[in-house]
C-alpha cells in the first residue's frame, strides 16, 4: 500500500464500504472458511465492476497463489491474479516502480495507535493437517535490523502497541542467524522509546526458546499474553498430527510458562476430529483444557485441506455430526472456564489501551486482550473527561459478563 501511494495513488482500505475506481483484493487460502470469504469478497467487487462503479479488479493473496489457473477459468471478470509475494507485478501492472528505500515504510490499515509487524513469512514446519507451508514455503525471517528500523518508524507514527506475528514466532532467526532470535529480537524491540505493549503471537510449542520468558517476566512492555497453537493433548493425535511433542511435554510446558511468567494469559488452539481421534482422545483433551485453563482459547472441526499430508494419506473419518458435537462440548467447557476468569478480575485496576469510542462507550484492552480476538472493556463515558483515542488509562474494573470488563477510570489520562 505504501508503495502505490508513494507511486501517487491514494490508497484505502476498506472492506465494509470500499471507494475508489481500482480494487485489489488481498485473499487468504488457509482453511475453508477462509477461502469463502475471499471469494464472496472478490464476486462483491466483481458486481461492482458490472455496474460500473469500480474499474479494474486485481487478486492477490495466498488464494490467488494456490488456485491461480482455477480462480483465472472461474472468474473471468477479474483483471488480473497474482501471487501472494508477487508485489512487484501488482505494482508493475499499476505503473509503479518498487522503490527499496522505502521497503520498511507502512500504510496501516489499524487504528492508527496499533499495529501488526510481521517477523517472518513461511514456516519449516510440517504439521499434517496445514496448507501454510504449502502456499508459503520455508520459513523466511526479515533480518532484525529492518523489522527494528520498522518498529522505529511506526512509533513515528503514533502507534505504540505492537502486535508481533508469524507463522511460527519461535523459529525467528533460525535460518537467518542460525539460531533461535526471538528473545533477542523482542528484548531489542523493548528498548525503542515509545514502544508501550508488545503482544506475541503464533508460538509453536516444541523446542520453545524458554529465554523468551525471562524477557517477557523482565520488561513490563512486553504483555503477559502468548498466543500458543496446541491443536491436541493426545499423544496418538499429536503424532498423526506429526506435531513433534508429547502430551507430557506439553503439560510441562504449560506449567513452565505459568511459572516462569506469573499471570501470563495464554491463548491457544484446538483441532477437534482429526483422523482417528477417539472418545478417549476426546476425553484427555476435555481434561488437559479444563486442567489447563486457558484464558482464551479457539478450536475448529478438521477438514481435509489438498495437498496436505493429511489429505493425502488419512481418511477423513470422523463423522460430521461428531466433530460438531466435541467441538460444541469443547467451546462450552472453555466458555465456563473463561468466564470464570473474566469474573476473577472485577475489583482489579487494570491498564486499558482506548481502541474507539461507541455509542456510550470508550472500548479499550487490557494487556491481556488482543484486538479482534479477545474481550474489550467497557468505559461509560458520560460525565468524564474526553479521553485520546490510542491513549492509556488505568480501569478500576466493576463487573463482567460473559466476553467483556466494564469499568470506570480512576487516574488521569496517560
Ligand atoms: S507450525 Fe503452524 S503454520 Fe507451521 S505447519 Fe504447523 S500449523 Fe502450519
Amino acid at each position: 500500500m505504501r508503495q502505490l501511494e508513494l507511486g501517487g495513488y491514494r490508497v484505502t482500505h476498506d472492506a465494509e464500504s470500499p471507494r475508489g475506481e481500482i480494487a485489489i483484493v488481498n485473499t487468504c487460502g488457509f482453511i475453508g472458511d477462509a477461502k469463502e470469504e475471499s471469494i464472496n469478497m472478490i464476486l462483491q467487487m466483481c458486481q461492482r465492476k458490472t455496474q460500473g462503479t469500480l474499474k479494474h479488479l486485481y487478486v492477490m493473496g495466498c488464494l490467488s497463489e494456490r488456485y491461480l489457473h482455477e480462480l483465472i477459468a472461474e472468474i473471468p471478470e477479474v483483471d488480473r491474479f497474482f501471487g501472494k509475494f508477487d508485489y512487484n507485478g501488482i505494482l508493475g501492472e499499476l505503473g509503479v516502480n518498487y522503490r527499496n528505500e522505502s521497503a520498511n515504510e507502512r500504510v496501516l490499515t489499524t487504528p492508527a495507535h496499533y499495529a501488526y509487524v510481521k517477523i517472518s513469512e513461511g514456516c519449516d514446519r510440517r504439521c499434517a493437517y496445514c496448507a501454510i507451508p504449502i502456499i508459503t514455503g520455508h520459513h523466511v525471517s526479515r533480518p532484525m535490523e529492518d523489522i527494528l528500523n520498522e518498529v522505529s518508524q511506526l512509533v513515528a507514527q503514533g502507534v505504540n502497541e505492537f502486535q508481533v506475528i508469524a507463522q511460527e514466532l519461535t523459529y525467528y532467526g533460525m535460518d537467518l542467524y542460525q539460531e533461535r532470535k526471538i528473545a533477542e529480537l523482542i528484548e531489542r524491540m523493548v528498548a525503542i522509546p515509545g514502544v508501550e505493549w508488545i503482544r506475541l503471537h503464533y508460538a509453536y510449542p516444541t523446542d520453545f526458546p524458554i529465554d523468551l520468558l525471562r524477557v517477557m517476566r523482565e520488561n513490563p512492555n512486553v504483555c503477559n499474553y502468548l498466543d500458543i497453537a496446541l491443536q491436541h493433548i493426545s499423544d496418538s493425535q499429536l503424532s498423526l498430527m506429526h506435531r513433534h511433542i508429547t502430551s507430557q511435554q506439553t503439560y510441562q510446558l504449560i506449567e513452565t510458562l505459568r511459572r516462569e511468567v506469573p499471570g501470563i494469559h495464554l491463548r491457544t488452539t484446538f483441532m477437534v476430529g482429526f483422523p482417528g481421534e477417539t472418545e478417549e482422545d476426546f476425553a484427555k483433551l476435555l481434561d488437559f483444557v479444563a486442567w489447563a485453563r486457558f484464558e482464551r482459547m479457539g478450536a475448529f472441526a478438521y477438514s481435509h485441506e489438498d495437498g496436505t499430508y493429511s489429505a493425502m494419506h488419512y481418511a477423513d473419518d470422523v463423522p460430521e455430526d461428531v466433530k460438531q458435537a466435541r467441538l460444541d462440548k469443547l467451546m462450552r467447557l472453555q466458555q465456563r472456564i473463561s468466564g470464570e476468569i473474566q469474573e476473577e478480575k472485577v475489583g482489579r485496576v487494570l491498564r486499558v489501551i482506548i481502541d474507539r469510542l461507541e455509542g456510550d462507550y470508550y472500548i479499550g484492552r487490557s494487556e491481556f486482550d488482543s484486538p479482534e480476538v479477545d474481550p474489550e472493556v467497557l468505559i461509560p463515558c458520560n460525565g468524564i473527561k474526553p479521553v485520546e483515542i490510542g491513549s492509556f488509562v488505568w480501569v478500576q474494573i466493576e463487573r463482567a459478563d460473559e466476553f467483556d470488563l466494564y469499568g470506570h477510570i480512576i487516574t488521569p489520562n496517560e
